[in-house]
């Protein structure tokens, strides 16, 4: 890009550089700000959409299963701890009733003791008690399994359900997860087409930071943004589009390089004085200054007080003034005298 000698005009193009890298970054945020809200467009889609209508109704009943296992579950809790209560206490009758018939003389009548009956009949009370108990732990216990075969059906049933719609679902998605990206694609790939068009024509105009801005921005734009909502297939059409731009930005290249080599050939066939005069100056001396010849970028010995012309193309590189120093054939003025050199005059000289 830089053509020129003059220092601020290098700082100006740096700071226009900035210019463009700072507008391209604006673009971007914008053109993200916008591609956020775009899912708007769309309802996101859920697996519950394609769900039989009676779905709802099995949740709730799945729920309510839920919340009475909890409660049959406490209870059979309690039935157990009563039934433990039952046995400790039918344990003692028997082992005090045991006890007491231990300390008695074998003589009596066990039979006709009012005190061994009434012990017997705790001892019998405490083992009804305990069966009780045991029945109630057994009722809760049936209820408790029922309900968790319930929950079972339910769930078998769901995920039944969830079997027959995952199909439509996904299908339903995928063609979502299409539209989200073709809306972005129809986005960003005119924005593509614009800053090719902007590349081919305008990139040299007086605007061209806002040109480079804009290409920068259009490329970032459709090779990075719209990555994340790229489906499966998407990269295909990142990939295309990639190949494609290199291939004309390629093409662009070469043909640029054959109408270069042309414009030397014709130029170095050109008198030495007029292919001079079509030289800008800053691009002259640009070249001078890196040690190659001005008409045919060549390396020549500058240093040399022997050569006045390029041995290359034969342009005259040093020529002398009318004072009668030796200046170099692109020089505006003579250094030693001042004078103007004189853009056609000078050609004639040495
Ligand atoms: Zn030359
Ligand atoms: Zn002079």
């Amino acid at each position: 890009m830089s053509k020129s000698l003059r220092l601020s005009e290098k700082w100006f193009r740096r700071g226009l550089w900035i210019v463009a890298i700072v507008f391209a970054g604006f673009l971007t945020g914008l053109g993200n700000t916008v591609v956020r809200h775009l899912p708007r467009v769309e309802t996101t889609v859920s697996l519950d959409q394609f769900m039989p209508p009676e779905t709802p109704r099995l949740r709730e009943r799945l729920r309510d299963a839920n919340k009475a296992e909890a409660e049959v579950n406490r209870s059979v809790e309690q039935a157990r701890q009563q039934h433990g209560v039952a046995v400790a206490d039918s344990r003692t009758a028997a082992d005090s009733l045991a006890a007491f018939l231990a300390t008695r003389q074998v003589t009596a009548r066990a039979e006709q003791d009012p005190e061994v009956l009434a012990r017997r009949e705790a001892v019998e009370a405490a083992k009804r008690t305990e069966r009780q108990a045991l029945a109630l732990v057994e009722v809760r216990q049936k209820e408790l399994l029922d309900l968790r075969q319930e929950q079972e059906r339910i769930r078998a049933r769901l995920r039944e359900m969830e079997e027959g719609a995952r199909d439509a679902f996904e299908r339903a998605h995928r063609a979502q997860e299409m539209r989200v990206f073709l809306y972005r694609l129809a986005l960003t790939l005119p924005l593509l087409l614009v800053a090719g068009w902007l590349f081919a024509k305008k990139r040299q105009g007086t605007y061209w930071p806002f040109v480079w801005g804009f290409i920068l921005f259009a490329l970032v734009a459709f090779f990075v943004e719209l990555v994340p909502y790229l489906p499966d297939w998407g990269g295909y059409v990142r990939y295309a589009v990639g190949i494609v731009v290199t291939v004309l930005v390629g093409r662009w290249a070469i043909a640029a390089l054959n109408r270069y080599l042309e414009r030397q050939r014709a130029a170095e066939a050109m008198p030495d004085a007029q292919r001079r005069d079509e030289l800008s100056y800053d691009v002259a001396l640009a070249r001078l200054a890196k040690k190659v010849c001005p008409g045919c970028e060549r390396p020549v010995d500058l240093a040399n007080p022997e050569n006045d012309y390029c041995p290359h193309c034969g342009i005259g590189l040093f020529n002398k003034c009318g004072c009668g120093a030796r200046k170099s054939a692109f020089a505006r003025f003579c250094h030693a005298c001042g004078r103007a050199a004189g853009a056609q005059g000078s050609g004639s000289a040495a």
